[in-house]
């Protein structure tokens, strides 16, 4: 019995899921899979064990954000926003659609720093000891600033968020997220650091925006919490996006969580795309029944795979609230010869447009941001437009949850002149004082790398640790 729920547990642990919009698919086994954290099978979810930095969040500007108040008023709670996701049904019923858990393993002990961060950050190497998830508090910017190896990116970069996968490409063994308080409270140029010689300026500020700024903060933890359980960044919306500034938008409601800039305080709360990003990745019994899902393949003009065209399942009724995305072939490596998309979390009896977009080259290009597993650039050079279904109607409806309605293969043809790239945005790097938006980095090395025995034992532990539940449930 035990060793028939054992080998169970490992097969499970093991596999692959199929998943959408990640941040690290699998690059080793390249099984076409996203990377998860471990599945308890007793619980029926994905377990996140996470620890936090033991300095203030915050310290010496005009907002005082300490670490007991960071924690319980700020990260705890959006850790629950993300584990309490449910998606609505016409009848009027909340679907919880995420199966995901949340263990707090308490403060590390110690304020963690730019001398001392690396213990955290850096990629892990064969024989490293297997460390916790973080929460790290940067009061002052100086652990983003080192990280980015870039002083400047201090007053620019309000997270960072990285999961690290083992050997198998595809289990998440831990993570960590950078929360750079020197956004919040703000540096004046004139206190003596070195911003001056840059001409940049940080955020400062006054006692009338404080409640907005904290808000605008919060919208960077969940954004970093996102990519820390495998969200990538998403574009939907993005000519309403484009136009929009920190704090000035028409449509907020228009701009994901993971929009790879922070634009408006909405972002505090998960939209339609973030949702069902998530729920792909840890998906309740309720999101695989009650919902629906498109599948299909963007290819080239000689029928091979195409990577890096945005699709978008968007409802007639509302195409802004009601829209989620998917990079072809995000599920491999860079250079793939693969073009699918999956687009869940459809409504029964709706009907949705599907489309296909180029990747906003402004976000793709930096350096510092982008979408995953992509190299620096996506193809552009193709107009945007619709993908018929296979009877040759311009939109897909299901009858019933559960069902998966296969689009026929798609051609974009990259020959065509461009119409549909994205206007870059002005500015410089998206710095506080452009008022372009906040600013999130993802590391682009994927890939951590343990010795397998490690990885082993600590599943080991993991099983036996489930034997036992299941010993004392029996
Ligand atoms: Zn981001």
């Amino acid at each position: 019995m035990k060793l028939k729920f054992f080998f169970l547990y490992l097969l499970l642990f093991t596999s692959s899921v199929f998943a959408g919009g990640p941040y690290v698919s699998d690059l080793v086994g390249h099984t076409g899979s996203a990377a998860h954290w471990p599945y308890d099978i007793v619980g029926k979810t994905w377990v996140i064990h996470w620890k936090y930095d033991s300095g203030p969040l915050t310290s010496g500007g005009p907002v005082n954000i300490d670490n007991a108040t960071a924690i319980r008023d700020w990260v705890r709670p959006l850790f629950d926003t993300w584990k309490n996701v449910t998606l609505d049904l016409p009848s009027g019923e909340h679907v919880s659609t995420v199966a995901i858990k949340f263990v707090e393993d308490g403060p590390i002990g110690y304020d963690i720093t730019k001398e001392n961060h690396e213990t955290f950050t850096k990629t892990p190497k064969p024989g490293d000891p297997i460390l916790p998830t973080v929460v790290i508090f940067d009061a002052d910017g100086s652990i983003t600033a080192d990280y980015m190896q870039d002083k400047t990116k201090r007053n620019s970069i309000a997270g960072l968020g990285q999961p690290f996968v083992d050997s198998s490409g595809v289990l998440i063994q831990r993570g960590f997220i950078i929360l750079n308080g020197r956004m919040i409270d703000g540096v004046y140029k004139a206190d003596g650091n070195d911003d001056t010689n840059n001409g940049e300026f940080v955020q400062n500020p006054s006692a009338s925006n404080q409640a907005e700024v904290k808000k605008r903060f919060q919208a960077v933890i969940l954004h970093e919490l996102g990519h820390l359980l495998n969200l990538d960044h998403a574009q939907v919306n993005l000519d309403i996006v484009m136009n929009c500034s920190l704090g000035s938008c028409d449509q907020p409601e228009a701009v994901p969580t993971l929009f790879p800039n922070l634009k408006v305080t909405d972002q505090f709360t998960p939209h339609r795309d973030d949702k069902v990003a998530l729920s792909l990745l840890y998906p309740t019994q309720a999101f695989n029944s009650k919902f629906c899902r498109v599948t299909g393949e963007i290819v080239n003009k000689d029928g091979k795979g195409m990577q890096g065209v945005n699709v978008i399942a968007s409802s007639t009724d509302d195409a802004v609230r009601d829209a989620r995305a998917m990079v072809s072939g995000v599920y491999y490596a860079p250079e793939t010869e693969d073009g699918h998309y999956v687009l869940a979390g459809l409504v029964p009896n709706q009907d949705y447009e599907i489309s296909f977009e180029p990747l906003s080259k402004y976000y793709n290009d930096k350096p510092a941001s982008g979408f995953q597993p992509l190299g620096p650039t996506s193809p552009v050079g193709f107009t945007p437009g619709v993908i018929s279904a296979a009877d040759g109607t311009q939109t897909v409806r299901c009858s019933q949850g559960g069902q998966t309605i296969a689009m026929p293969a798609f051609t974009v043809d990259i020959t065509q002149p461009s119409t549909g790239e994205s206007p870059p945005e002005g500015g410089d790097d998206g710095s506080a004082a452009t008022g372009k938006g906040w600013w999130c980095s993802l590391n682009r090395n994927q890939t951590g790398n343990v010795y397998d025995a490690l990885v082993w034992m600590g599943m080991m532990v993991f099983g036996i640790i489930s034997l036992h539940r299941i010993k004392r449930k029996l």
